[in-house]
């Protein structure tokens, strides 16, 4: 007897908030979050304006304080004036307070169980308010903002990250409100993929429903940013998990909302159904290489690699299947034409449906056959693919934050500079965060660190130590690539590192 392989929407309670509904039979939602302060009315009213013009169903605002707490009311009002129908939602950072006054504005209001307390009924008491004004509310996990007892029994684990979602939505269940919606976020795709299949795992055993919304954090910007996000979400995707998605991009936040509609629409049709004989298959919640092989793109394949080609609409599994089911234990290379002769299209189409594989352990090379794009293109598509899946780094690794009302600085313009200055260095990984309060914890596992301390000011970590703090941006540049040269870590560019291993 063996397994069938098929493209179904896990099954989830309908939620409704502003006007949008997500899970149930609706379609996946497209958010994207404004990084305008948001005590700035003017500029925040224009900036979600924007964002839900390209298309946003959802769109967030973060709430950090009691100033822009108080600005959620009039930014509502002005938007709805403005024919605006985008569902809002708070961001809540730390106090209870504000999300008990964004509770009485907005159509949603987030919490991060990592940063909100769960003594002195402070969350019945958000739940009363949700629950009179029809305000759902997400409980959005962090993976480098667990809460410091989670922290110490789990570490910073998927098991850990579930812990947390799961004692909040017990205690929204006991309180009989079911407006909830979950996310498991992190900068580093095999986590983010392992926490929500675990999440569903655990939701299932407790008879639980709700939605999910998905979505890679600090993915950075360009194609990078594009293909991290496409190969973190789309693995779940393809087996039918995700009710909401952001792809969160250090770039203008209304960029976001094309690339999370072509993931949503990517996955609209998946008719193929396949049947896995061997149902001894590979774990899809823990990663486990099937062979030792060196991971590879389409121009280093040797006679040793199978090739495998997946032609239907639901290549995912029918890689899956065909791997499963093969007798031998050669390396694996996934192949499949895309036709169309825009590189990001066919950058996120292949993410989308090749990493999956890649995150299971379950293939070692890709092959994206686009001949209407350039073999550089292809090339570069290959690379950032197999680094996203983390199977093999050729290039520097940005965990730069998405901004967001928080940021103390030009945050896009930054991580272009420091890109310039340091994107021969393949072996590191830089964390660019917009604000002290979630980014070092936020930048994972960075060698280092460039995070905003006040206005226009920087610390300097490395690792998760201060190396210098609170220093002017004009002098932060050069301080990094100094600390990074006294590690014995620089080398000037060089040809090779153009060439990046090709
Ligand atoms: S690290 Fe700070 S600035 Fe960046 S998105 Fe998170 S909260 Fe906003």
């Amino acid at each position: 007897m063996g397994v069938t392989l098929r493209y179904v929407r896990r099954a989830t309670r309908e939620v409704s908030f502003g006007g949008v509904r997500i899970g149930g039979d609706n379609p996946i939602a497209v958010q994207s979050m404004a990084n305008t302060p948001t005590a700035d009315i003017e500029q925040t009213v224009a900036q979600t304006l924007r964002i839900a013009n390209a298309g946003a169903e959802i769109v967030r605002l973060t709430a950090q304080g009691m100033k822009e707490g108080e600005a959620l009311q009039p930014i509502m009002e002005r938007l709805r004036t403005n024919n605006c129908n985008a569902a809002i939602v708070a961001d809540i950072h730390f106090t209870p307070e504000i999300a008990m006054m964004a509770a009485e504005a907005v159509d949603k209001v987030r919490i991060n169980p990592g940063n909100f307390r769960t003594t002195n009924g402070e969350l019945e008491r958000l739940i009363s308010i949700c629950r009179r004004r029809g305000v759902a509310l997400r409980i959005g996990v962090n993976h480098g903002s667990l809460a410091k007892r989670i922290f110490d029994e789990y570490g910073d684990t998927p098991e850990g990250m579930v812990a947390s979602a799961m004692e909040f939505l017990r205690m929204c269940r006991d309180a009989d409100f079911h407006d909830v919606v979950v996310s498991m976020k992190s900068s580093n795709t095999r986590v983010m993929v392992h926490a929500y299949r675990l999440l569903v795992e655990a939701m299932q055993r407790e008879e639980m429903d709700y939605p999910l919304h998905l979505g890679v954090t600090e993915a950075g910007d360009g194609i990078e940013g594009r293909i991290k996000s496409a190969v973190g979400i789309g693995a779940l995707l393809a087996d039918g998990i995700g009710d909401t998605l952001r792809v969160s991009l250090t770039e203008e936040p209304e960029n976001e909302v094309p690339v999370g509609k072509m993931l949503v629409e990517h996955f609209q049709h998946r008719t193929a159904t396949f049947t896995v004989e061997a149902t001894e298959g590979y774990s899809p919640t823990t990663f486990r290489a099937r062979t030792a092989a060196k991971p590879v793109i389409h121009s280093e394949v040797t006679a040793d690699y199978d090739i495998i080609d997946a032609t239907t609409d639901n290549p995912t599994h029918e890689w899956r299947a065909a791997i499963l089911n093969s007798t031998t234990q050669r390396p694996v290379v996934l192949r499949r034409r895309y036709d169309d002769d825009d590189m990001t299209r066919v950058a996120i189409y292949a993410a989308a449906d090749m990493g999956q594989l890649l995150i299971d352990g379950l293939a070692e090379g890709v092959w994206v056959d686009a001949p209407n794009i350039t073999e550089e293109a292809r090339r570069e598509i290959e690379l950032v693919l197999l680094q996203a899946a983390r199977l093999r780094f050729t290039r520097t690794e940005y965990i730069a934050c998405p901004s967001c009302g928080r940021t103390l600085y030009d945050i896009t313009a930054t991580l272009a500079a420091i890109k310039a200055r340091t994107s021969h260095l393949k072996d590191l990984k830089i964390g660019v965060m917009g604000c002290i309060v979630n980014g070092p914890g936020e930048m994972a596992d960075a060698d280092y660190g460039y995070v905003g301390s006040s206005p226009d000011h920087i610390t300097l970590y490395r690792g998760r130590s201060v190396v210098a703090r609170n220093i002017h941006q004009s002098e932060a540049l050069d301080r990094l690539i100094e600390i990074i040269k006294s590690d014995g870590r620089w080398h000037e560019p060089t040809d090779q590192d153009g060439t990046k291993e090709l």
